[in-house]
Order: structure tokens, then C-alpha cells, then sequence
């Protein structure tokens, strides 16, 4: 049997949030450090081109989150501060956040 093989330099397993914000960071820093050393702001060697994969079981990116109706974009904005300019997929922005009690008997409101 013949079977594909891609050469990667970091593999980050799973594409939730939390590793597909790890490898935006990655790359990000990766092409700072080239940017400094090329421009002899930074001393050290450049580390050139660094394949970074990101490897999901689920069908396509973000079928395993179940959910994500309601998002805190701080973390988003650090990483990315033009998401909205980009055309990220949200709805509308929150502007207030209310939870009614408990009632005994009652499913959970929220
Ligand atoms: C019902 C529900 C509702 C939620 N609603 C919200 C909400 O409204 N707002 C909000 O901010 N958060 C919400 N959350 C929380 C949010 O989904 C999680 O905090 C977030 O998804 C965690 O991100 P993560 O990257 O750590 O993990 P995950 O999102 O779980 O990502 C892990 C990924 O790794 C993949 N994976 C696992 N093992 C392997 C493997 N061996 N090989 C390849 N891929 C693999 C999985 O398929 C998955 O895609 C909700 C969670 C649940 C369960």
C-alpha cells in the first residue's frame, strides 16, 4: 500500500480554537523573527520557511464544536484584530448578558 506523506516542522493535532489560534501564533512569530534578522534588528539566523500543520479527525475545521453562538472576541482581536474586517461569520454583537434564576422543577434556563 501506498501511503502520502507531507513533511511537516510542527503538527498541531485537533482544529479547535485553542491550536489553530497556536499555529496563527506560530507563524506569526516565525515571521517576525525572519523580519528582525533580515533587517538586522535581531541577531541569530533567519529560520526560513516552516511548515506548520494543523490536523482535524472531523470532517472539515470546526465540525467538532458543538456549539459557538456566543463568543468573547477579546483573544480573536489579539491574534487577528481585522477578523471583522476580514468577513468572520458573526451575527451581531452582544450587548447585554441576562440569565434568569433557577426554577426548582424547571430545565436551566441558559
Ligand atoms: C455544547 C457546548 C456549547 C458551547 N458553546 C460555546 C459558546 O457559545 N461560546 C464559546 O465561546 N464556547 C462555547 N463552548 C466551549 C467551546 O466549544 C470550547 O471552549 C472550545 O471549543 C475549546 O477549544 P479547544 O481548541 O480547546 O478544543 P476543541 O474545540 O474541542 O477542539 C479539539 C479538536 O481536536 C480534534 N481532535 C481531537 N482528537 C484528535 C485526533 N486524535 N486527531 C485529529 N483531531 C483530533 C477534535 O475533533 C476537535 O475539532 C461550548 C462547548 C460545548 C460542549
Amino acid at each position: 500500500m501506498e501511503r502520502e506523506t507531507l513533511e511537516m516542522d510542527v503538527v498541531f493535532v485537533g482544529a479547535g480554537p485553542a491550536n489553530l489560534s497556536g499555529a496563527l501564533h506560530l507563524a506569526g512569530l516565525i515571521k517576525r523573527h525572519n523580519e528582525a534578522v533580515e533587517k538586522g534588528q535581531r541577531q541569530g539566523k533567519s529560520l526560513g520557511e516552516i511548515e506548520i500543520g494543523v490536523i482535524e479527525k472531523g470532517a472539515s475545521v470546526g465540525a467538532h464544536i458543538l456549539s459557538g453562538s456566543v463568543m468573547d472576541p477579546r483573544a480573536l482581536r489579539e491574534l487577528i484584530p481585522d477578523f471583522i474586517e476580514q468577513g468572520a461569520p458573526l451575527e451581531s454583537p452582544v450587548k447585554e448578558d441576562y440569565c434568569p434564576p433557577v426554577v426548582p422543577g424547571r430545565l436551566p434556563p441558559c
